[in-house]
């Protein structure tokens, strides 16, 4: 197996940092501490090319891998996750769209991802349904030529900002299994009965928009159902072997942020008549940070190349998933420990990746999901 790149994805790599690093440091703190991100820098994005790399071309996307898409990712969120997870979340939704939906949805919604026009977003979690997503209690009932939509949603990302929203809905109540009760709508956030709510004071990724999300008989067409009645659950777990992947590559490059600020304080900072780098203690972390990103590259590596073959392996990409979340968290920690009392103000760098970090072991399947669904695929 060769994971040597090619030229064509490392002129990407390279493009997505000159970017990045063109683009975002001056703005990141702004971003950060006022909860705010400027939207012409997604359109920028959009313009330049690198947003919904893996979109077919027939969309007016480029065609590419999944993987393409994730080295990319990695160079955002080397830079700023904030801003990284603004630009790159936007086509949150289209992985379904594109293994479900009809032509008619995809011709739609995801030209509009591609150029800049548009923003979609994904809702499951509720405020009593998290990790047990078969728990989702908002209804959509058929009326006539519609659907009508009643329910809560938490923590929707894009929410006051999406053009849709894919939401995931009780359809089957009766259904005997709860893995068949639910389906997926298109719904446009300009419906009547349609509302979100900006959270405002999360710990990281502040650049980002998540929402609190209300449905009131909100009312769409009966074609604006994605995918298969009562398959919903399904769908969801093949949407979301692709975007965990996505979430590895975040991690990856929040790493790689992480070790690159450190390398470049302690070879600066001195203590004791000495750089800190010259301290055998801080050479071991620096070791150690990059064998952990290099095994979190390598094991997202193959479970992202295996998609790209249509070989999902979904165990492979849990494992990625946790491993690579847990890798961030403690590099970034310890990032922030070689900073010493700078890394403790969000003036540094190394603060916004420390508390962006976090995120990674929770959105899209806790690590502990993650866990259950590796520990599942062994025993049995
Ligand atoms: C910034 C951000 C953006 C998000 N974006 C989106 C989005 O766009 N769309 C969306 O639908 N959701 C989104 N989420 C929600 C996210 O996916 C959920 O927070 C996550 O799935 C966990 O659900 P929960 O918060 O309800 O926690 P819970 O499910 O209540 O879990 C709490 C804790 O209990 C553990 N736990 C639960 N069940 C078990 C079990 N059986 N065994 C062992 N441990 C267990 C969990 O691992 C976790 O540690 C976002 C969240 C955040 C923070």
């Amino acid at each position: 197996m060769d994971f040597t790149l090619s030229k064509e994805q490392r002129d990407i790599v390279r493009a997505a940092r000159k970017f990045a690093i063109g683009e975002f440091p001056d703005r990141a703190l702004e971003f950060d501490r006022e909860e705010k991100f400027d939207l012409d820098l997604w359109r920028k994005a959009c313009e330049l090319g690198f947003v919904g790399v893996f979109i077919d071309p027939v969309y007016n996307g480029a065609g590419m891998g999944y993987l393409e898409h994730c080295l990319i990712s990695e160079e955002f969120w080397g830079v700023d996750p904030g801003i990284g997870q603004a630009i790159l979340s936007a086509t949150f939704g289209s992985e379904l769209l594109l293994l479900y939906g009809t032509e008619d949805q995809k011709q739609l919604v995801l030209p509009k991802l591609v150029s800049g026009e548009a923003i979609i977003g994904t809702a499951v979690t509720e405020p009593d349904a998290g990790s047990d997503v078969t728990s989702v209690r908002t209804t959509a009932v058929k009326d006539g030529d519609e659907w009508a939509i009643n329910g809560s949603k938490m923590f929707t990302t894009n929410g006051t900002i999406a053009t849709w929203i894919l939401v995931f809905c009780m359809t089957d109540q009766e259904n005997p299994s709860r893995h068949e009760r639910h389906s997926f709508f298109l719904v446009p956030t300009d419906r009547p009965g349609f509302k979100a709510k900006k959270i405002l004071g999360k710990t990281g990724i502040r650049a980002s928009d998540t929402a609190d999300i209300s449905l009131r008989n909100v009312r769409v067409p009966l074609d604006h159902m994605v995918g298969k009645q009562g398959e919903g659950f399904h769908e969801l777990m093949a949407f979301f072997n692709r975007t965990r992947l996505h979430i590895c590559a975040q991690a990856v490059g929040l790493a790689r942020g992480a070790l690159d600020e450190s390398i470049r304080h302690i070879k600066e900072r001195h203590q004791f008549g000495a750089p800190l780098a010259s301290f055998q203690v801080m050479q071991f972390k620096i070791a150690e940070m990059a064998t952990w990103i290099r095994a979190s590259r390598n094991l997202y590596y193959e479970a992202a190349w295996l998609v790209d073959q249509g070989r999902l392996d979904h165990a492979l990409i849990a494992m990625a998933k946790w491993f690579s979340a847990e890798m961030a968290v403690r590099c970034a920690d310890e990032a922030v420990q070689m900073h010493g009392g700078y890394g403790y103000i969000d003036e540094y760098k190394v603060n916004r990746l420390y508390r962006a970090a976090k995120v990674l072991e929770i959105y899209e399947g806790t690590k502990e999901m993650e866990k259950t669904i590796v520990s599942r695929a062994i025993l049995g």
